[in-house]
């Protein structure tokens, strides 16, 4: 490799590191407009983003500077008349240690660069994630709601929300205490997500109150997932020292009308919740857009929302797996292909 090309070369590096840098940067501001990441982590990952990016200029300018001074020698050593085997020989062993030193920084920066991505996403996951039963929060839930309600507006396609709520809980803290009462949320969250499609939102809305977001679902496809899940619930037990305690909840359903947003159609649920505990609990509700119903075992009508597209069926899982923010696999990607020019750089 000439002075010239190990030069560009270095300089390429350089550029693709800062592009991976920025990209970084460029997600996290992107999540952060999204509430996701607290002011305090952003600026710690953002400040070790930059740490990497100028310990790689220096390491690049570092590079640059032993090749000038190779190449200044080598032209001194020329007009002086040295034999031309051992300048050669001198001077490519020079250049050999300089690049293997480069190569050497830029990978451990490119591992560090990595481990920065990794714990990016452990934050942000974090930060979408209820600790206690490993749904999603009601953040996460605002940002689904926002993505249905764009698709609701663009392409007409509908969504449902179900807002379900422990009953008596305040009594059942009371009764068997608090550790039990959490323990006792673990399994409604439990049965809740092994009860509904993969593709269904199941998230810890606050307190005793969770929220089931039904992507690409009609008022009847909505009405049965929502006896499904009061049902589930209905059969759960908690075992607490060594008894095994019955729970109930109640839920308020509602599908998306016309030009709502999805705030109102929070709203509607939570006056169907309403409903079904003031007719005795343990059952569900659902607002028509004009009036709040119970949900028998007959599939009701439509109410104005047309039906559209549908999902095919999809496995139920037993986990409560979460859905990952794409930031990891962009991020990923951009230091992958930063190792590969990586190992270009370093096979010359
Ligand atoms: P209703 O059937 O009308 O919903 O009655 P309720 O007792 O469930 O409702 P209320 O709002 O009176 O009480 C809710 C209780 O839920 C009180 C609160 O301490 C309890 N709670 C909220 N979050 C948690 C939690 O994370 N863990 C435990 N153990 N209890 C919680
Ligand atoms: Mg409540
Ligand atoms: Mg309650």
């Amino acid at each position: 490799m000439s002075t010239v090309e190990l030069l560009v070369a270095g300089g390429l590096v350089l550029g693709f590191v800062q592009l991976v840098a920025g990209v970084a940067i460029g997600l996290w501001i992107g999540r952060g407009r999204t509430g996701s990441l607290d002011a305090l982590q952003a600026q710690s990952l953002a400040s070790d983003l930059q740490r990497i990016t100028q310990s790689l200029n220096s390491s690049v300018r570092e590079h640059a500077a032993e090749v000038g001074a190779i190449d200044t020698r080598l032209r001194a050593e020329q007009t002086a008349g040295a034999p031309l085997t051992e300048l050669v020989v001198g001077v490519v062993g020079e250049l050999l240690a300089a690049n293997q030193k480069l190569g050497r920084e830029l990978v451990a920066a490119e591992n560090e660069l990595q481990q920065q991505a990794i714990e990016l996403d452990q934050h942000l996951q974090a930060s979408l994630t209820d600790a206690l039963t490993g749904l999603p929060n009601r953040r996460a839930l605002e940002d689904h709601l926002a993505s249905r309600q764009e698709a609701w507006r663009k392409h007409h396609t509908p969504f449902s929300v179900m807002m379900i709520d422990v009953d008596h809980f305040k009594r059942f803290n009371d009764t068997y205490g608090h550790q039990a009462g959490d323990q006792a949320l673990r399994v409604v969250a439990k049965a809740l997500r092994s009860t509904l499609r993969r593709h269904d939102v199941v998230a810890r809305y606050g307190g005793e109150e969770f929220a089931l977001l039904l992507p690409y679902t009609n008022i009847n496809d909505a009405l049965a997932a929502a006896r499904k899940a009061i049902r589930a619930v209905s059969e759960c037990l908690v075992e607490w020292e060594g008894k095994q305690i019955p729970v109930t909840a109640s839920g308020g359903l509602a599908t998306i009308l016309p030009r709502e947003s999805a705030t109102t159609l929070v709203d509607r649920a939570d006056q169907a919740l309403y409903g079904a505990k003031k007719a005795g609990r343990n059952r569900g509700h659902f607002h028509t857009g004009t009036a709040i119903e119970p949900i028998s075992g007959e599939p009701k009508p439509a109410t104005g929302v047309e039906e559209t597209e549908s999902l095919p069926e999809q496995p139920k899982t037993d986990s409560l797996e979460l859905s990952k923010p794409p930031i990891s696999s962009d991020l990923f990607a951009a230091c992958n292909e930063l190792q590969s020019k990586l190992h270009e750089l370093t096979a010359h």
